[in-house]
């Protein structure tokens, strides 16, 4: 993960980095009218780039059967997917023998790990559903994640030297709190302690770029909704061992060798774990949006979300009852762009509701599939979620922190 050097001023206006589909939909108010629709809710699924748009749209009339077909569109259509595959890997720095499973989502991804993991499975309670859930089908130990970075550290580290596991599997960075975790200490405190680790990259790897080999992780999952592509396509990058000796994740046409009346021999990965006809649209957009990232300038999307977050936070700090939810203290650990937040005496989705119908402001309440770690930080109750993306502009945050000043102010 590189994390380049902060910028010191925030710039007074801080226009869109990239050009988001979508980016200028005006949506109706309560009050009448319309206005500039400002999605603060990027964290949860991120518009697509127009970058993406076009290489679909130019993709698209070559769409044709996959791996199979002996005509001139499926030919096309393989390449782009296998080629989709390499971009992939590439984007994420994977070791040569390393597999890039394609998946629906995260989600997908994990379940797949899960059906492949040879041993119990440690997680923090810091974790998303999707990197709690799975692991259930085995055996599974959670740790609770300390006061402090270091606190966290060694309990890992304890839990792991108590009784082997075969994975620590952690986010990249919390989808509550916006804190990165510390990958690098985790993967050598997984390693010491003969587990391999997979990262949750949901969250981070559309904000900070994660490099596997460099960083030696194991196994790394996203989605690409979150990664300014479509639903429908996840990836799970790693090690080739666990995944060519597990079972098909789904069993069918596209996932064996050969197949008799009472036999089958499956093929290796990834092909073992892909049956059926694959997404080949949503791998197309996830390969060009990974292009798109790859080639922004150094440094220039983390300063981009680094001031807008930096605004984010500071606006909601100095509003009176406004409380950011974190896991550690200030400094402890990079931040992404978002903010969780709780407004003293008003319920999380009367907020969020207000936002959207008096502000055309679009942002994300609950508990964020996130439920052990609300239930520490917040007693289980609600918060509302602002999250920011290379489509955000400064105006966009200005307008969330004028609306809930209005609504402090005036009530809802
Ligand atoms: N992990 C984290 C940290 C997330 O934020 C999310 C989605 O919000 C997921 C996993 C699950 O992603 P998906 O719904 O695409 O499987």
């Amino acid at each position: 993960m590189t994390t380049p050097s902060r910028a010191t001023t925030p710039p007074a206006v801080v226009p869109a980095l990239l050009p988001t589909v979508g980016g200028d939909l005006q949506v109706p108010l309560v009050t009448g009218g319309t206005v500039r629709y400002a999605n603060l809710d990027i964290a949860a699924s991120a518009p697509a780039l127009h970058s993406v748009a076009e290489r679909v749209a130019a993709f698209l009339p070559y769409y044709s059967s996959v791996h199979r077909g002996a005509g001139h569109g499926s030919a096309v259509s393989t390449a782009a997917y296998e080629t989709a595959r390499q971009t992939v890997a590439g984007f994420v720095g994977a070791r040569p023998d390393d597999v890039v499973q394609f998946a629906r989502h995260t989600t997908d991804a994990f379940n797949l790990l899960a059906s492949a993991v040879p041993g119990e499975v440690v997680t923090l309670d810091v974790e998303h559903h999707a990197n709690l859930l799975p692991w259930r089908r085995g055996a599974t130990r959670t740790v609770i994640a300390a006061a402090s970075v270091a606190a966290t550290l060694e309990a890992v580290a304890a839990e792991l030297a108590r009784t082997p596991a075969a994975l620590l599997a952690v986010t990249g960075a919390s989808n509550v709190t916006g804190e990165i975790l510390p990958l690098a200490d985790l993967v050598a405190i997984a390693h010491r302690h003969g587990a391999r680790i997979a990262v949750d990259g949901a969250q981070l790897v559309p904000h900070h770029r994660v490099h596997l080999a460099a960083l030696d992780i194991d196994y790394l999952a996203f989605s690409g909704h979150k990664l300014y592509a479509p639903y429908g396509t996840g990836v799970l990058v790693g090690r080739r061992d666990w995944l060519e000796a597990a079972p098909p994740y789904l069993a069918g046409g596209g996932a064996v060798r050969a197949v008799s009346l009472d036999d089958v021999t499956w093929a290796g990965a990834p092909t073992r774990h892909e049956a059926g006809t694959p997404n080949v649209v949503g791998a197309v957009a996830l390969a060009a949006a990974c292009e798109a990232l790859a080639a922004l300038p150094d440094a220039a999307q983390f300063r981009h979300e680094t001031d807008l977050r930096d605004r984010l936070h500071e606006g909601l700090t100095a509003l009176p009852g406004v409380r950011i939810l974190r896991l550690w203290g200030r400094g402890e650990a990079e931040l992404l762009g978002l903010a969780t937040f709780t407004v003293d005496g008003i319920p999380a989705g009367l907020v969020s509701q207000y936002l959207s119908a008096e502000h055309g402001i679009g942002v994300r309440d609950g508990r964020f599939c996130a439920h052990p770690l609300l239930a520490r930080l917040n007693g289980g109750a609600t918060a509302v979620r602002a999250s920011i993306g290379v489509g955000t502009t400064s105006d966009d945050v200005d307008r969330l922190l004028r609306a809930l000043a209005e609504l402090l102010r005036n009530g809802p």
